[in-house]
């Protein structure tokens, strides 16, 4: 059984935020920063491409709900979004998971670099996800 599934089943603790029949919230055990939440599915999906439609709108509903609630009753800013696919991408808990950062102004906790397109590359990208 994978960590997050012994955590729905009681058997690993957890700070709960959030409860339903399909969807469970709590605080991620290395925050980012101070109420860093993850939001999970009880039932047992790896990532994006394996969960059903019908679970990920619950899912994605409450994660609305918990982003907004971190913002108004912990006073933030903002908050980040972020969901990791796969080991490449960063995801070390095979369960999917959302996580929810708590952001305040100039934190500079979520950066990448970034690029600029070759010519034409654009348009061959765009070509590949399009045919
Ligand atoms: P990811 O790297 O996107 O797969 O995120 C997995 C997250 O799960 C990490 O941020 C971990 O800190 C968190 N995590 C791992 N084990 C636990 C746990 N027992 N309780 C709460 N959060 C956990
Ligand atoms: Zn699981």
């Amino acid at each position: 059984m994978c960590i997050f599934c012994r955590i729905i089943s009681g058997e690993i603790p957890c700070q709960k935020i959030y409860e339903d029949d399909k969807v469970l919230a709590f605080l991620d055990i290395k925050p980012a920063s101070v109420g860093h939440t993850l939001v999970i599915t009880k039932k047992h999906y790896a990532d994006l491409g394996e969960i059903s439609e019908e679970d990920l709108s619950p899912l994605i509903v409450v994660v609305k709900k918990i982003g907004e609630l971190i913002k108004t009753k912990l006073g933030m800013a903002g908050y980040s979004v972020l969901n990791n696919n796969g080991t490449a991408a960063g995801q070390t808990v095979a369960h999917i998971h959302f996580h929810i950062i708590p952001r305040t102004n100039g934190d500079g906790l979520i950066t990448w670099s970034q690029r600029s397109y070759d010519p034409g590359e654009e348009e061959e990208i765009v070509k590949k996800l399009t045919s």
